[in-house]
């Protein structure tokens, strides 16, 4: 196959572009990024660099062990944990802990403070529960401060913020059989039951770096860009560093964080040297304030509206119209233009053949468009080239700012490509990439977070259900194996927040909303059956992961095209491994069925021990 073009509906333009070049590209630039250590690369952020992780924001407090037994423990105190919070709630309960690592709500939006934080999600989209609490975002896009004041808006409005017990790292999590209960060991050497445990610990909770050669022997300051010292660098999340004046940094990453800290540093750096190992494809973001007038024709019911417009659309479902019209729905929007007017479509439409050609075509305009941009805006040519990224659009996390290449144009700034090698040794006071020491007074690593099937299994501490059986350890034997994404067989009034076999959409927080409202109606439905333990049957779950294997081929063998990161386990995916991983039908086709399975009124799947039958679901 060669250059074969599509004619797109709309303009009738043809876009004439050579796939097979791009695909042999693509395929040098992902080879030559492959090690053989994939994710092993990274080094954890515990014993010596346990520093790394330690709460800048929050001072540490002192406090006796706790010893105590609620209706339902919460673990995390993100999103997650707030709206299921909120729901347990609602379904009657009174006595709810919020246990959370940190020192205030918000989650990945408590620890992630970084100057120019901000979502690249549209506010609407993201934020959940607008409408309930009567908040419209002033902007677009909101900022990483804006949002945890709406995680904060959250808890004050259902009332939760007494529920919140901070601070506080979980252990283990262990079922007790003949009391029918959770118990919860801590850091803290507390020890919490609980009838119901939901964990919601989120999916960036645990920064990485990379294991470079001599990263221990560094002796300026270093920090994960999660951790922010505004005590070294001065300033706040508005920018404003003035602590960097006069010194030399470097920041080593250039994914969706660095590609939002970068200006800021150069602002007040007197050198930022931005070492890059893999260039993100960073498009336009086009900031704007909320035009009341769009809401107000929206009318009520606006946001949920948009929600399931925008997750539809980008997990492929296709909607009649886009009405969220960003640089994630676009692309969706142009797949189907093109799926349903190429001349390659001879099984119609629809068919998949037509489908996937025209996605690698919309694609590569894309891409083609964003490398195109940086032409436009980097002066030099040859930093221009590489800033260039050579592979799809959604290998890495898209990537969404108005002002990072242009920052490339200063003079206080360099790019220190690697040229996919990564960087080469930290000596005591410098970087060295290509054999070359680049000296430097600060390291910021924007060097991401431990994600993936191992981070899910791990969860940060053990769970151990009936008869000791340890999740990790069966799902390490068995593979990821859950009812509905959440509950398991052999976890009694267990939930957890997971994307495995369960709502995984682009969008984190509208799975997290659909998931916490089905554990509320399972808990609601529990107790009023006046029962002690509600469990997914073993044939249940069984039936669940045959449903969700059966349909992630396609999923897994675009990620193995794609150049290495944690969407493909650095290189490494193992279609046997995660084998059942996704729920293949996405998030929209979940949603309906779990809606549907509640519709029903009953538990179907779930079996209810210690208890009376079951009565007529709530309305
Ligand atoms: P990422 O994992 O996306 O990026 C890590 C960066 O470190 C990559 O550029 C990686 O290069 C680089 N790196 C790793 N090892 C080395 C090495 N040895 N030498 C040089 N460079 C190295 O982490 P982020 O914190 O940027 O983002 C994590 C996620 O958080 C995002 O994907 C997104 O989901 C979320 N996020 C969302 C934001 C938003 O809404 N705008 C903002 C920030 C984060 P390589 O690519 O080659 O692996």
């Amino acid at each position: 196959m060669s250059k074969r073009t599509l004619e797109t509906p709309a303009a009738g333009q043809v876009s004439a572009l050579d796939i097979d070049a791009l695909r042999r590209r693509y395929a040098e630039e992902r080879d030559k990024r492959l090690r053989p250590d994939g994710t092993d690369q990274y080094v954890q952020t515990k014993g010596e660099f346990g520093y790394f992780v330690e709460d800048p924001y929050a001072r540490p407090v002192e406090r006796a062990p706790i010893e105590r037994t609620v209706q339902a423990l919460v673990v995390g105190g993100g999103f997650g944990g707030i709206l299921s919070a909120l729901q347990l709630k609602k379904a009657g309960l009174e006595d709810i802990l919020i246990v959370e690592k940190g020192g205030g709500f918000g989650g990945t939006w408590y620890w992630n403070r970084y100057p120019g934080l901000a979502c690249d999600m549209k506010s609407y989209v993201y934020l959940p529960l607008l409408e309930e609490v009567g908040y419209v975002p002033p902007r677009n896009y909101a900022s990483g401060q804006e949002i945890r004041e709406h995680a904060e808006r959250l808890v004050d409005h259902f009332g939760l913020r007494d529920l919140g017990l901070f601070q506080t790292e979980v252990t283990e999590l262990r079922w007790l059989e003949e009391e029918a209960l959770w118990l919860a060991s801590t850091v803290q050497g507390d020890r919490i039951k609980a009838k119901y445990v939901l964990t919601a610990t989120g999916s960036f909770s645990r920064p990485k770096l990379p294991g470079i050669a001599g990263i221990d022997r560094y002796k300026g300051h270093t920090f994960h860009s999660s951790r922010w010292d505004y005590g070294y660098t001065g300033g706040g999340p508005e920018g404003g560093l003035v602590g960097l004046k006069g010194k030399r940094v470097a920041i080593i990453g250039t994914g969706a964080t660095a590609i939002q800290v970068v200006p800021h540093l150069a602002e007040t750096a007197e050198h930022l040297y931005v070492v890059q190992r893999t260039p993100s494809g960073v498009d336009v973001r086009e900031e704007k304030p909320t035009d009341p007038d769009w809401i107000a024709a929206l009318g009520p019911g606006w946001q949920k509206r948009l929600i399931e417009n925008f997750t539809a659309l980008t997990s492929g479902m296709g909607a009649d119209e886009d009405l969220i019209q960003d640089g994630w729905t676009f692309l969706f929007t142009r797949i189907g233009a093109l799926g349903a007017s190429s001349s390659d479509n001879k099984g119609g439409a629809n068919s998949l053949e037509a489908l996937l050609l025209a996605a690698e075509y919309a694609d590569a305009e894309k891409m083609n468009e964003i490398r195109t941009r940086v032409d436009g805006i980097v002066g030099d040519r040859a930093t221009a080239e590489r800033l260039k990224p050579w592979y799809r659009r959604f290998c890495k996390r898209p990537v969404f700012h108005d002002g990072y290449l242009e920052t490339f144009n200063r003079e206080n700034v360099t790019l220190v490509d690697t040229d996919g090698k990564g960087v080469d040794a930290i000596t005591e006071d410098a970087v060295v990439v290509n054999g070359q020491a680049y000296p430097v007074d600060c390291i910021i690593f924007a060097s991401g977070f431990e994600i993936g099937a191992d981070t899910v299994v791990r969860n940060g501490f053990r769970i151990v259900g009936r008869d000791g059986l340890d999740l990790a350890a069966k799902w390490q034997a068995q593979g990821i194996s859950t009812f509905q994404g959440m509950m398991m067989h052999g976890f009694p009034n267990l939930f957890i927040h997971q994307t495995a076999q369960g709502a995984l959409a682009a969008n984190f927080c509208h799975g997290l909303d659909e998931m916490s409202r089905h554990m509320g109606y399972v808990v609601e439905r529990t107790e009023a059956a006046g029962a002690k333990v509600v469990e997914a049957t073993a044939e249940a779950e069984a039936a669940w992961v045959g449903q969700c294997g059966a349909v992630s081929g396609i999923a897994m063998d675009f990620l193995k095209t794609c150049t290495p990161g944690y969407y493909n386990a650095e290189g490494q995916i193992n279609p046997e491994a995660m084998k059942g991983y996704g729920f293949g039908l996405g998030p929209i086709v979940l949603f309906q069925i779990i809606r549907g399975w509640r519709d029903e009124g009953g538990l179907k799947g779930l079996a209810l021990r210690g208890g009376e039958t079951l009565g007529p679901a709530r309305a």
